[in-house]
Formats: structure tokens, sequence, C-alpha cells
């Protein structure tokens, strides 16, 4: 049996793949196992936000590997401290908990959220509004979290205490809210919910209004974190401080890690044996996240951020049979004109570009280091894709 067969009778069903077994990387370019070269502009949904095998944080985690690949968190881990102290460094934020997904650092997020009002409030005060379209993971209780009503299926019952607000809507977010609200939940720019960016209006009018409560205003940045959006974090565009943050996709570079940040107020709220997980703070995983925030978290990159977002959408937009282009550096949602987007991403794989979607948008999510000259080309595959199609 080849991959895609031992894949298919092997492996549960729960993704529709694309007709591509990938077999390695370099750079902006991923091979197939015949050897096919695809320009990939998703970057495993913006994880590998520096290309595949750089070759500096290839490095990093093997030379972590070779001293010690393993610790449980009953021990204490040079490359995990150095990531917490980085990341509180490099943000507004004094401490940290490491997990292994975006949706992990949601739940911990939550829990923070509900435990924080719970000591100050008692019993009771836990509700948590999120935003229609949005996406906070898979586990029950981020699903839950999730206002898109087709993930709120099969699965019952799910983890109660979460409504949801339109987003955008100030007074329908502050009609929704109650004595007991402890939190707010949002993403800055939803990326599975269709690239939509949340007004700067708005999310300053939710941040005064929180404040007022002492409602808690948790941003999920598991995707917008990491430079992804010409900043380190995106709540930057938004000239306000949340109180929690979570982090993930592109904070490994590759390799799998959560992270839930708080601000001071919040620093003391999970006690010894109130949240754990064994892999969570893995050092090798922590050694590549270190080198990936060494590379990005500096003006110069992130300024090459929106630079290349700008140009990639100006581009777009001169192509024939795009409709509209919304981006925030790198984020990138693509409405074509009367053809389905899924059609047209399937095709362009075909064509050797590495695409993905989001609701009826493409999406692009490529590698931060990516060239202008693979912007180009990139364009000039889709374009070619939607001409002949
Ligand atoms: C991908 C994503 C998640 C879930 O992350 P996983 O690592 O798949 O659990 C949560 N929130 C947002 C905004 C995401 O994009």
């Amino acid at each position: 049996m080849n991959t895609k067969e031992k894949d298919s009778k092997y492996i549960m069903h729960t993704y529709g793949r694309y007709n591509v077994a990938l077999k390695e990387g370099k750079g902006s370019y991923a091979y197939d196992e015949e050897g096919k070269k695809y320009l990939d502009v998703s970057s495993g949904i913006g994880v590998n936000c520096l290309g595949y095998s750089d070759e500096g944080f290839v490095k990093a985690i093997t030379q972590q590997a070779s001293k010690i690949q393993h610790i449980s968190n009953y021990f204490y881990s040079k490359p995990t401290s150095d990531l917490a102290e980085k990341l509180c460094a490099l943000t507004p934020f004094s401490k940290v908990c490491f997990s292994n997904s975006g949706a992990e650092a949601n739940e911990c997020a939550i829990k923070l959220a509900r435990k924080y009002s719970f000591d100050k409030y008692g019993k009771g005060r836990n509700e948590i509004i999120s935003l229609n379209n949005s996406f906070h993971g898979r586990t029950i209780t981020t699903l839950s979290a999730t206002g898109q009503e087709v993930f709120h299926n099969y699965f019952f019952p799910f983890t109660e205490g979460f409504k949801i607000a339109p987003a955008n809507n100030f007074d329908a977010l502050k009609d929704l809210t109650d004595d007991k609200t402890c939190a707010v939940l949002m993403e800055c720019v939803q990326g599975e919910g269709g690239v939509n960016i949340l007004d700067k209006e708005y999310v300053k009018k939710v941040r005064t209004f929180c404040d007022e409560k002492d409602i808690l205003l948790i941003v999920d940045e598991v995707q917008t974190g990491i430079a992804r959006t010409g900043k380190l974090y995106a709540f930057e565009h938004y000239d306000i401080v949340p109180d929690i943050i979570t982090s993930a996709k592109g904070l490994g570079g590759g390799l799998p890690i959560g992270a839930c940040l708080c601000t001071q107020k919040l620093g003391e709220v999970m006690s010894p044996s109130t949240h754990g997980t064994t892999f969570g703070g893995n050092p090798v995983v922590c050694a590549g996240a270190n080198y990936v925030l060494e590379k990005v978290a500096n003006k110069e990159f992130l300024d090459e951020v929106t630079k290349k977002g700008e140009y990639l959408k100006e581009k777009l937009l001169k192509t024939e049979g795009v409709k509209s282009v919304r981006n925030l550096g790198l984020m990138v949602g693509i409405e074509l004109k009367d053809k389905d987007a899924h059609d047209i991403a399937v095709k362009c794989v075909e064509n050797g570009l590495l695409i993905i979607t989001a609701k009826n948008l493409l999406r692009m999510l490529p590698p931060l280091n990516i060239s202008y000259n693979e912007l180009d080309e990139a364009v000039n595959i889709l374009e070619k894709t939607l001409k002949e199609n």
C-alpha cells in the first residue's frame, strides 16, 4: 500500500485531504513523494513561519534533542524558562502557561478566567462571550466557545457557559453580558471564520467596557500571533492590552506548542495542581520556539511582513477573477468572482501551489520569510489556474 492508501485505510477520516503526499521541503517549497515541487503559501496553516527546514531552526531543535528530549513538568528546564522570559519581555504579559496546541492554550485561558472570577466573586460568575464566526479549537469546551453552528453537532452535551455575540456590534455584546459574565473571548482577525478583521473602535470599546465590569478580555492569537499580521501579536494593532492571550501555530515554527499568557493581575490565579500537561513546555519544542522569536520579534522583520502583505494584496487585486482581498500582514483572504474557492484551491495544488480556504475564500498564510519573487510566483500560478477554470 502507498501512503495515501494506508492513510485511507488506517486513519480516521476527519480531514478531506488534497491528493498530495508531501515528503520534504526547503524554504517556501515542498516536494511530494514523486518529486513534484510545490510553492507553499499555506505553511501548514500558518505554522511553518520560517518555511521548511530553516537551518537555524533545525540546528536549535536537533541540538536540544541530542541533549535532553523531554523532562516532566516536575523539573526545571532552561529552554522552557528562557522562552517564558522572552515572551514576557516582548509583550505586556508577566506569566505563561505552556501546552501543546491552540485548543489547549484556550482551555487554559478559559480555566484561568473562570478561576479568577471564582476566587474574587464566588460561584456562578463563569460565562464567557465569544463572537460569531470565531474558531477556538476542537475540544468539547473550545467548540462551545466557537461561534459557528456547524461545530455544535453530534458531541452533546457541550460545555455550558458560553454565549455568542455578533462581531463588531458593541451594543449586542453589552446586552449579552450580565452579572454572570467573567470574560470576553475574541480573535482580532478571525482566521477560520473567513479572515474577518475586527474594527478598531469596536475592540477598544469592548476593552473599556470589560475594564469597567472586571470582565477579562481574552484574545485568541493562535493564528494571528508570532508576526503573522506584521506585529508580534495582532492586539498591538488595536491600542489595547488584553488580560489574557493564547498563542500556538507559528510559535513552535513547526513543532507543537501552545501558550497562555496573562497580565500581572492574573499571575497567581493558577496555583499548583489546578492545571497541567505532560508534554507542555517540552525542551525541544521550546528550543525551536526560542529560535523563532529571535528571528521574527524585531521591527525590521515585522515591517517586512507588513510590506509583503501589502505587496501581495496589490498583486492579487490586479489578478483577473479576484473580486476582493482582505489582509492584515501575511494573513490573506481572497474572494473570487463567481468561482468556488475550494475547487480553485484543488486546481492550484495540481498546478504546484499549496493554498487553503476559509469559508468561501481562498486563504494564504505564507511563510513569513517568503521572498517577493516567490509571492510573484504564487500569484502567477493562481492567475493561470483562474484562467484555466
Ligand atoms: C487553529 C486555531 C485554534 C486551534 O488550534 P489547534 O492547535 O488546532 O488546537 C484555535 N484558535 C484559532 C484562532 C486557530 O486558528
